[in-house]
């Protein structure tokens, strides 16, 4: 089949390469070792299956989604069988615990395999990414009852996991959850109803291990109330007998892309309550589902880079074999000949690998939160990439959304025609900047609880980073070095009034370009935590911006990185094409950070010119 998913092993690699040195995760035990005499084969069989397999599914999916008979939830044509061979070939277990029977892969290895399977076939990619994210949370909360039952069924792959939080009445804010759990003996029984949950019926396994919040009786109103229970679709006896369990998925939504991947309304205890068991400590359950949520919202930034590339793989394509307009000869051109083509096709490509070195650094952090031998070196792993998550999961699927629309636009009308991939993509990108918390409750979690409540700690050791990043970019002026005065963190701040002028080398803008956000940034944020108490709205004014601000920001970073890493060790056509990227970013796009800026600095003028009676 034409068009196939090919994963760009160059950038991915020169990706990886950056994440563990930036992360401090390269100097881990075994860590370069594994990078080095691992990755390689893995990244190149993932690539291929995801190109032979998964690939030439992805559109089946999307003209004939999963649909819901009597007996359950049927997939694709194609995905039972897809699934077998995935679990088969080791890529469920690949990040799985070794404990566990999985083999223990590094974060960050796995991320680049992610972002693969999320390019190929984004429905697919999701159900064993919660398999993943649902190890995790059993591995940290579960007892070890229950871990002795679960996982190593879901290591393997053999059985699959749920997500079931959302409710009708509750969506953004889980406080109004209903699903209630009652005490039976050792276990509980739940009453309830989801609605929105992936994958929450299907035939790619016998069993389904949901994950359910649900609400105890005398249990505090609100967040506080809310408890994390796991409900098999099958409930596992002595003997290895499964006996049905009370949930049962009703309906299927009918959606505008992901249509593979069956979103499913939930009943839950229509007779006699389905029997459950309490993950964590009660009236904690949103912080054990945090566990897994924290590893979807990466999980998230990760697909939605996947889908990203894709884009550009196709609109690349298509540019090369599209011949519109002639040339001073006569002769008709290929669309990629015009320079307002190109344009687009670098804002993809640029965005794409800027999203790819962040998601990859913020997978190369938490190797180390979880495997530096030092605690406090684990401990400041795993604040940076705290800080991180909502950046990777919200700024990776705002940026797949534009390239993808991008991808549209080079198609033309060829674009807009339901069965081209290019419309497939666009519209199964759309869901990232939706689930897993809106990107609004991405900024909202970045700039209170991420920025403002540490003071800007974790964040001011990350801008000194970026700046020494961009002190280092390869042959840019490097007399321009700022004058300092202090602010958050006590860091330096660049006082970028005094910078000498660009001259003619392409990256002496992205370096100007990063200091000076960097210093505006600080500033801003300084300000930030300065007013915040006084005015109860601000956050709420300003963390959308405050997101894409930092998202723009160090995508621009991770760009100069590579310039840096690719002019030394890349091939000199991926060198190229790296500063030509880096460079386009300082023109065109890094710019976009100076009209967030604008709100950051004049916080509650959204709300207070525009009411909700204007509107
Ligand atoms: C295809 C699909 C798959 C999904 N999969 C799952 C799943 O597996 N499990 C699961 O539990 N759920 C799942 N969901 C649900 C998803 O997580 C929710 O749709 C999402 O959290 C948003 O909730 P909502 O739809 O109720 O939107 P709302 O909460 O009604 O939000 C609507 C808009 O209002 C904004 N908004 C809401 N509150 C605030 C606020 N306080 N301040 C500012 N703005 C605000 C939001 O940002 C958004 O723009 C899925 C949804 C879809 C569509």
């Amino acid at each position: 089949m034409a068009n196939r998913y090919q994963a760009p092993l160059a950038l991915v690699r020169l990706a990886l390469n950056q994440a563990a040195e930036t992360s401090g995760a390269r100097t881990l035990a075994g860590y370069d070792e594994t990078l080095s005499d691992l990755a390689e084969p893995i990244l190149e069989n993932a690539s291929r299956f995801a190109g032979d397999v998964l690939s030439p599914l992805n559109p089946v999916g999307d003209q004939t989604p999963s649909h819901c008979e009597s007996n359950g939830v049927v997939t694709p044509p194609g995905f039972v069988e897809a699934y077998r061979r995935f679990r088969e070939d080791g890529w469920v277990s690949l990040a799985a615990p070794e404990e566990y029977g999985g083999q223990g892969l590094s974060t960050l290895i796995s991320a680049a395999v992610t972002e693969m399977w999320g390019g190929a076939n984004l429905s697919f990619a999701m159900c064993p990414e919660l398999t993943v994210g649902a190890l995790g949370a059993l591995k940290v909360h579960g007892t070890a009852q229950l871990i002795d039952t679960y996982a190593s069924y879901l290591a393997s792959g053999e059985w699959a996991t749920a997500m079931c939080l959302t409710e009708p009445q509750a969506g953004s804010d889980l406080s109004t959850l209903r699903t209630r759990a009652e005490p039976d003996g050792d276990s509980w029984r739940l009453f309830g109803r989801k609605i929105y949950i992936s994958w929450g019926d299907h035939d790619l396994t016998e069993n389904i291990v949901h994950f359910v919040l649900a609400r105890t009786p005398d249990a505090p109103a609100g967040l506080k109330g809310i408890s994390l229970f796991l409900v098999p679709k099958k409930v596992p006896a002595a003997g290895g007998v499964l006996t049905k369990n009370d949930i049962d998925a009703v309906s299927l939504e009918h959606k505008m892309g992901i249509r593979a991947s069956p979103t499913c309304v939930m009943v839950i205890g229509e007779r006699d309550g389905a029997r459950g068991w309490l993950i964590g400590r009660l009236h904690d359950g949103l912080g054990c589902m945090f566990t897994m949520m924290n590893h979807m919202r990466l999980g998230v930034g990760l697909h939605s880079l996947g889908l990203a590339e894709r884009s550009l793989q196709l609109a690349r394509d298509h540019a090369r074999e599209r011949l519109q307009g002639r040339d001073a000869a006569g002769a008709q051109r290929p669309i990629i000949e015009h320079a307002d083509v190109r344009r687009m096709l670098l804002t993809m490509k640029s965005l794409t690998q800027a999203a790819r070195g962040l998601a990859y650094t913020a997978a190369a952090t938490l190797d180390v939160a979880h495997s530096a031998p030092v605690e406090t070196q684990r401990a400041a792993a795993m604040r940076r990439a705290d800080l991180l998550t909502p950046i990777v999961k919200a700024w990776c699927s705002d940026v797949a959304v534009e390239v993808a629309s991008l991808g549209v636009q080079i198609h033309g009308g060829m674009g807009f025609v339901d069965d081209a991939e290019i419309s497939q993509v666009y519209r199964d990108a759309r869901i990232g900047p939706i689930f897993e918390g809106t990107n609004y409750i991405q900024a909202q979690d970045l700039l209170g609880r991420k920025v403002i409540r540490d003071k800007a700690a974790v964040l001011g050791e990350l801008l000194v980073e970026i700046e020494k990043a961009a002190q280092k970019l390869p042959g840019a002026a490097n007399t321009d070095a700022p004058n300092t005065s202090t602010s958050i963190a006590g860091a330096a701040v660049a006082d970028t009034h005094t910078q000498s002028p660009a001259t003619a080398n392409p990256l002496t803008p992205l370096r100007s370009a990063l200091l000076d956000s960097c210093a505006r940034l600080r500033a801003a944020t300084t300000e930030l935590i300065a007013n915040s108490p006084q005015q109860p709205d601000l956050i709420g004014a300003t963390a959308y911006h405050f997101l894409q601000w930092l998202g723009l920001l160090t995508g621009g970073w991770q760009l100069a990185l590579a310039t840096s890493r690719a002019a030394a060790e890349s091939d000199p056509g991926t060198a190229r094409a790296t500063a030509d990227m880096a460079a386009f970013y300082a023109a065109h796009i890094l710019p976009r950070a100076l009209a967030h800026e604008v709100t950051v600095r004049n916080g509650t003028a959204p709300i207070t010119t525009a009411s909700a009676a204007d509107l």
